[in-house]
């Protein structure tokens, strides 16, 4: 789905086979580098345009290697339009610029896909007679790609615990030491901790950063316990800029290893390097963690990220559908929103099931096979609102009897506001047209199929009557 971004959109270039550079282009190159570098600033052009590699020409195209995917995604998010721009400075045939992934590009081969710059290089020796499965990520867990800053949607049950990881990403030293981050699970906690690590490679290549989970830290702590290697072990963690410890929790009740963190802790802190957790719960509320450690947790700064609300379930919905650059129906975003409340995870989960159940099938997505391809989702996520809840609204809205909602009277003040009724309850139940007719005093599914599209059609043509649904609706999400 993602096609390799092109450059000025009026013109895209297929079907060319691409010629290896020459002197002059490599020539040319250089100087387009010293373009950008002096555009976007020195520091970030050493990050990510330095690394990339002249590759050739495909027609006017200009091709670069990336090493990975990673860098190929940031560089046509923010640089795209620079590189461009220096291109038609310096040769005037060029009209676009295309990343592609270099495989054999040197950093490419030399990258270890790890986000630790180990200290443990000095170590190594000793890890290796254990962990010879995962040279050189003995201490860190890599991070993923798609937990950055700029994926992250931003409401209101999520904005303190950004704005608190954003800061302590940018700064270069620590303004809240730790950084303690809790919410309940699928709400964003490890995409934020990713995302301050990625953040932090950006602004400050330099500063050695570990991010691991708890429970890989008892596990290499218990490790070095056994093959008595502590000194490497306790070298190694305080040997960094900003440690990072996910799911902090899973330390509760194991003695030695809580001791261990403390310990690590506590050097860390006292340098004044950063240390950045996580857990499920607050500081206090955590068990079988002892007093010291707790109260220790909670000398930062504490940001919690509280469970969703719709709004921000619609926009981080909306955000994924452009991400994936694919074309999802508004009811269908809306539905999903209103529904899937349990979590972010499970959110995006239930958009990945439509996205490709409509992929496999070669179906548009409609809000009929989203109801369908997910009942079982949505029968375990509970069915918070009744047909009757919804009848009871409309007809309060539009000031009619609730005794209309399924009466035979076919007055257009009193059927239009059935047919808003049924129509609702097509769009926040997940109700089939017979189920929902039997609320409705026991009418065909053809009616309320009738009913549906009617009020599609209305909201179409009149913009008033538009309104009247869609706050009738907004009442009925909240
Ligand atoms: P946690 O660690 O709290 O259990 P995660 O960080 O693993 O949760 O988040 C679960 C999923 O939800 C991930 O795919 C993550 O990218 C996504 N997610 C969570 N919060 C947001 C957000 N605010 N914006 C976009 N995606 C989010
Ligand atoms: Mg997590």
């Amino acid at each position: 789905m993602a096609q390799p971004q092109l450059v000025d959109k009026e013109i895209v270039v297929t079907g060319f086979d691409r010629l290896p550079p020459t002197s002059m282009l490599q020539d040319q190159w250089n100087m387009v580098k010293q373009v950008v570098a002096s555009d976007i600033g020195a520091s970030h052009s050493k990050s990510w345009i330095e690394p990339l590699e002249l590759l050739g020409l495909e027609g006017m195209t200009l091709v670069l290697g990336s090493p990975n995917s990673f860098a190929k995604d940031w560089v046509e998010n923010h640089y795209l339009d620079s590189l461009v721009k220096a291109w038609k400075q310096v040769n005037m045939v060029i009209q676009g610029v295309k990343i592609v992934i270099h495989e054999q590009h040197p950093v490419a081969i030399a990258n270890t896909n790890s986000i630790v710059e180990t200290a443990a290089h000095k170590n190594q020796d000793s890890f290796e007679s254990f962990e010879k499965e995962e040279p050189g990520s003995y201490t860190g867990a890599p991070l993923d790609n798609r937990f950055t800053f700029e994926n992250f949607v931003v409401g209101k049950p999520n904005e303190l615990a950004y704005a608190a990881a954003l800061r302590v990403a940018e700064s270069s030293t620590p303004q809240f030491n730790p950084l303690f981050l809790y919410g309940g699970v699928g709400l964003g906690k490890t995409h934020l901790m990713h995302a301050i690590a990625w953040k932090i490679r950006q602004c400050h290549p330099a500063r050695k950063v570990i991010y691991l989970s708890a429970e890989k830290f008892m596990y290499q702590f218990v490790r070095a316990l056994r093959y008595k290697d502590m000194v490497a072990f306790k070298d190694q963690f305080r040997a960094v800029d900003v440690l990072m410890i996910d799911d902090v929790q899973f330390i509760s009740g194991k003695d030695t290893t809580q001791e261990e963190f403390f310990h690590t802790f506590n050097a860390l802190v006292d340098k004044n390097h950063q240390v950045i957790v996580s857990a499920d719960k607050s500081p206090s509320d955590l068990e079988n963690i002892e007093e010291r450690l707790k109260s220790r947790l909670g000398w930062g700064l504490v940001a919690d990220i509280h469970p969703t609300t719709y709004e921000l379930r619609l926009g981080i919905l909306q955000a994924k559908a452009a991400a994936l650059n694919v074309k999802v129906p508004k009811e269908v975003l809306e539905f999903l929103a209103f529904k899937i409340t349990s979590n972010i995870r499970e959110l995006e989960g239930a958009l990945n099931r439509i996205l490709a159940h409509a992929s496999l099938v070669g179906r548009s997505i409609s809000l009929d096979t989203t109801q369908e391809v997910l009942r079982d989702l949505l029968r375990s996520n509970d069915q918070r609102l009744t047909v009757e809840e919804i009848q009871r609204k409309v007809a309060e809205y539009f000031n009619i009897k609730m005794s209309d909602m399924v009466s035979n009277r076919r007055m257009q003040n009193i059927a239009r506001p059935r047919q808003v009724a049924m129509y609702i309850a097509k769009q926040l139940t997940s109700k089939s047209l017979p189920e929902i007719g039997r609320k409705f005093g026991g009418r065909d599914h053809t009616t309320i199929l009738h009913a549906v599209r009617k009020v599609q059609e209305l909201c179409n043509e009149d913009f008033d009557f538009a309104n009247d649904v869609e706050i009738l609706k907004r009442s009925l999400q909240t």
